[in-house]
């Protein structure tokens, strides 16, 4: 059987500006890939405010642009739940993981990704998803568990982080990724290169990620800095993908270049 990955989100343009590499990458490996993204990034207008079409239609719009990059990035299916932007932290977390779960066991990936513990620069949202998907790996495999979906054991989980370096190119390209919340000032800090287990060199998909980049036409403002930059930007941003792995049930690789390292391949010849 072909390998699949499976990558869980929360927002339209988490697939292609964290793991644009990483599903092109796979996809052109000849691998399945199937995107799940919790909301429709219904809050995410950053046009002039009188222009703002409204969080039901921009939640429309954006599918649309997730569904249109998704397809340049070769993703087989693209699942969207109804969640609303920045409040999935709040969202009942029996139903949430029920959901991803369902949808795990469904498609029955043997990797999964989403986001680290962290969010990145400690966005509420991908942190809710971390740990919404990483209880949905859990409960999908788990027998007792109950759905009218067979159980799923998903052989290898990540979590996308990124080291201080990628840091620094992601904040030149889109500006300080600082954020306030609950009266606390979050930033990105950056990974110790030591934590990191996993680095893709997805350098050859540079062209086909920003291309899917720019499917996301409501969030144009925020690429304008992007547009300007040189090839050589495009190719480290989007030809480098970093990884914590959180578990693996397959024999480890110490540093590991390939998330379907230690899985069978047979399918591939
Ligand atoms: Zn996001």
């Amino acid at each position: 059987m072909t390998l699949r990955l499976m990558a869980i989100f929360a927002h339209p343009d988490d697939e292609t500006l964290g793991f644009g590499g990483t599903l092109a990458a796979a996809d052109t490996r000849g691998f399945e890939t199937y995107v799940l993204t919790a909301t429709r990034g219904q809050k995410g207008w950053f046009g002039p405010p009188d222009d703002n079409p409204g969080p039901d239609e921009l939640g429309r719009i954006r599918e649309r642009e997730l569904r249109d990059a998704t397809a340049v990035l070769g993703v087989r299916e693209t699942i969207v739940l109804d969640y609303m932007d920045g409040e999935l932290r709040d969202a009942d977390p029996d139903e949430v993981v029920r959901k991803i779960a369902r949808q795990v066991r469904r498609l029955k990936p043997d990797v999964v990704v989403t986001f680290g513990h962290d969010g990145i620069y400690g966005q509420p949202d991908h942190i809710a998803i971390s740990q919404f998907a990483t209880a949905a790996v859990v409960a999908a495999a788990d027998a007792g568990y109950d759905l009218p979906v067979a159980p799923h054991r998903v052989s290898k989980l990540y979590y996308r982080v990124t080291s201080a370096e990628y840091l620094k190119l992601y904040e030149k390209a889109f500006g300080d990724l600082v954020m306030e919340i609950d009266g606390v000032e979050r930033r990105g800090e950056g990974w110790p290169e030591w934590a990191i287990t996993t680095v893709l060199d997805t350098r050859t998909e540079w062209r086909r990620v920003w291309d899917a980049v720019r499917c996301h036409m409501t969030q144009l403002p925020l690429y304008e800095r992007l547009a300007a930059l040189p090839d050589e930007h495009h190719v480290a941003m989007w030809g480098t993908q970093e990884f914590y792995r959180v578990f693996t049930l397959v024999p480890p690789a110490p540093r590991e270049t390939d998330l379907f390292d230690g899985l069978r391949v047979a399918a591939l010849a």
